[in-house]
């Protein structure tokens, strides 16, 4: 029986729920009535049930399908103006017991390198990181109690953030890792981790069951609930994610839609962030294998009608996907990308090898930290190199109630412009700094209280004379 409160996996994602959402939103699809009456509610920025937003996704008329872009694009301005946070992932090790289906570490994988770093490997990874100017790194590891456990990672957090080099400091950890216990979510939360976020893959029981055939994340209640046990052990921002080729994507949609109302309604605070990762080629892993991959356009319809359902959660867009899909998908909703990404173990030190397989996808967008930067800009966006929410405390309720009161917008800009000033005067090339310079310009108007605007424009200064870290 479905119920958003229910602590247990298959009632907060109910499969029934699922099914009559989706003919539901089927016998809808051409409703005009039905069609302006939920996007009129969108319009009211309070985000929308996993059966409204169904219709939306399934809507087949052109003119609406158009509104619904334009909403999106709207409610992004609102909520994130023209900024697009910046962050890389680090590999740590890919290890994995695990049998996951469409991942290269699967642990039959005879012939992929292993690899673990060590903690000087580690180290210079990170200052590798700090060299292209990063600030926010999203830690990657697979499951092997015996090769990745708990106390490597939290050896590892605290190694990242003792590394101060140059100006540079990673200055927020986010972690990837698999399930696992209350009192380990508890010992990442102490070593002070951003967002823990852990993608469900598919939230179809059955093909999840077929998908991970062997290995603790076999079980999917224990993956699924993991979420509720992060914040039971007091990490209050997570991050929800599908694999979407795996499933049919209304089925996930719905699915992840209704993971967020379970977490607003079981803890009061809804996804930190919500990941769109879609299937792609790696060693061993072909998508063409796998019935359910998505166009583009149906990629960006998610990501339109994600943004409409939950505007307060973050939107994140990974090097899987190319720069002519990242550019579109960035109008329609997405808040934060990676550049200059490695995907495999140690790939920010080693020169490229092309033997190497030890990564976990190919890239799509293989340009550099400083090109990534340097495309946003031409585009006016800001990129922000801000982590000063969590740096702040403002986590969880906190940071939701004071993102739905609007009041967030009033830290963003200034903090962004701060960032990014420090970016260009640390690490950017000449043309990019040239570009750099006219955005934080152009920008600084933006800022609306006169008072914070005056104090960024001489902290702008005192980060030109070389001081820094500076957050509002
Ligand atoms: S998806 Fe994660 S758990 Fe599964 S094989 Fe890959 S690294 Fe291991
Ligand atoms: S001020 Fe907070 S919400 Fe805004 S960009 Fe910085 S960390 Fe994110």
């Amino acid at each position: 029986m479905y119920n958003p409160k229910s602590m247990k996996a298959e009632e907060f994602i109910d499969h029934q729920e699922i099914l009559d959402s989706l003919a539901y939103a089927d016998a809808h699809k051409t409703d005009r009535a039905l069609i302006d009456a939920i996007l009129e509610k969108a319009r009211e920025r309070k985000g929308l049930s996993h059966r409204d937003a169904s219709v939306l996704l399934a809507c087949e008329l052109e003119d609406k399908n158009r509104e619904i872009d334009a909403l999106a694009e709207q409610i992004k301005k609102d909520f994130y103006g023209n900024r697009i946070v910046l962050f890389a992932p680090l590999y740590l090790s890919n290890y994995c017991v695990n049998g996951c289906v469409y991942c290269p570490y699967h642990a039959r994988n005879k012939h992929i390198a292993r690899k673990k770093l060590t903690q000087d490997e580690i180290r210079a990874e990170v200052i590798a990181l700090q060299d292209m100017g990063h600030k926010r790194l999203a830690l990657e590891a697979g499951e092997d109690p015996v090769n990745n456990p708990l106390e490597y990672i939290l050896e590892s957090i605290q190694t990242i953030y003792s590394i101060k080099h140059k100006n540079g400091a990673i200055r927020r950890v986010n972690v990837n890792i698999a399930a696992t216990t209350v009192e380990n979510y508890r010992r990442l939360k102490e070593a002070g981790i951003g967002t823990y976020i852990l993608f469900q893959e598919t939230y179809h029981k059955e093909s999840y069951e077929k998908l991970h055939p062997t290995g603790p994340k076999s079980n999917y209640a224990y993956h699924t609930e993991a979420h509720d046990r992060a914040m039971q052990g007091g990490i209050d921002d997570v991050g929800l994610g599908v694999l979407f080729g795996l499933e049919l994507y209304r089925y996930e949609f719905a699915g992840l839609l209704m993971h967020a109302e379970h977490l607003e309604a079981a803890f009061g605070v809804g996804p930190h962030t919500i990941s769109v990762p879609r299937l792609c080629p790696a060693d061993d892993i072909d998508p063409g294998e796998f019935d359910n991959g998505i166009s583009d356009d149906i990629f960006a319809k998610i990501v339109a009608c994600i943004r409409i359902a939950v505007p307060y959660t973050g939107m994140i867009v990974s090097t899987r996907e190319s720069k002519k899909v990242r550019e579109r998908v960035l109008h329609l909703g997405i808040s934060q990308i990676s550049g200059g990404s490695r995907t495999s173990v140690g790939g920010y030190v080693e020169e490229e090898d092309p033997e190497d397989n030890s990564a976990q996808f190919d890239l799509s967008d293989r340009r550099t930290l400083d090109e990534v930067v340097r495309w946003l800009m031409e585009m006016d966006y800001v990129p922000s190199f801000c982590t000063a929410c969590y740096r702040e405390g403002r986590t969880g309720d906190r940071f939701m109630s004071l993102c739905k009161s609007g009041q967030i917008q009033n830290c963003c800009l200034p903090n962004a412009l701060m960032t990014l000033k420090e970016y260009l005067q640390d690490y950017a090339s000449p043309a990019t700094r040239e570009v750099g310079e006219r955005i934080i310009k152009a920008n600084i108007p933006d800022v609306t209280n006169p008072r914070a605007r005056q104090i960024l424009i001489e902290r702008l200064e005192k980060i030109a004379q070389g001081e820094r870290d500076f957050r509002f």
